[in-house]
């Protein structure tokens, strides 16, 4: 981040309305710039001041302490997002893994174990009831012609 880009966001991160990747951006930039760290120290004393002057309350006693707390809580939350984004990024990829397990195991194990067994003994279900079902008549069919036969 240049300087004049980090200056131009100064309101703005004292307003807190910086997005994640703008504060990580500005708070690194600040910590090694001491120019920008002035800059930054002036105007938040300056909007500061004016803020609790508006609202009635009293004066700050050190507003460098301030911005430096509030620098800190910046890279705590900084630190926080970040971390959330890794662990959901985590948990998107153990899903995936997951899924991908499910569906080689579904497409490769089940059927190899299912399918032969199951093909084999039904075709020999079908024959058997074939069998059965075409034989017996047969078998009257030549009872019957015997029995022509010997009259
Ligand atoms: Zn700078």
């Amino acid at each position: 981040m240049t300087c004049i880009k980090a200056q131009s966001l100064i309101t703005v991160y004292i307003n807190d309305e910086l997005e994640i990747d703008e504060l990580e951006e500005f708070t690194g930039h600040i910590q090694s710039c001491e120019e920008c760290k002035e800059e930054l120290e002036v105007y938040y004393a300056l909007l500061t001041a004016m803020r609790q002057l508006d609202e009635d309350k009293n004066l700050s006693n050190d507003f460098n302490q301030e911005l430096k707390e509030k620098l800190e809580r910046s890279q705590e939350r900084i630190i926080h997002l970040r971390f959330n984004y890794y662990r959901k990024k985590g948990v998107l990829l153990l899903i995936i893994i997951i899924f991908a397990a499910f569906f080689s195991l579904y497409h490769y194990l089940i059927p190899k174990e299912q399918e032969n067994p199951v093909e084999e003994s039904s075709f020999r279900l079908r024959t058997s009831f074939m069998e059965e079902r075409f034989d017996a008549p047969r078998e009257e069919l030549n009872r019957y012609f015997e029995e022509q036969r010997g009259n």
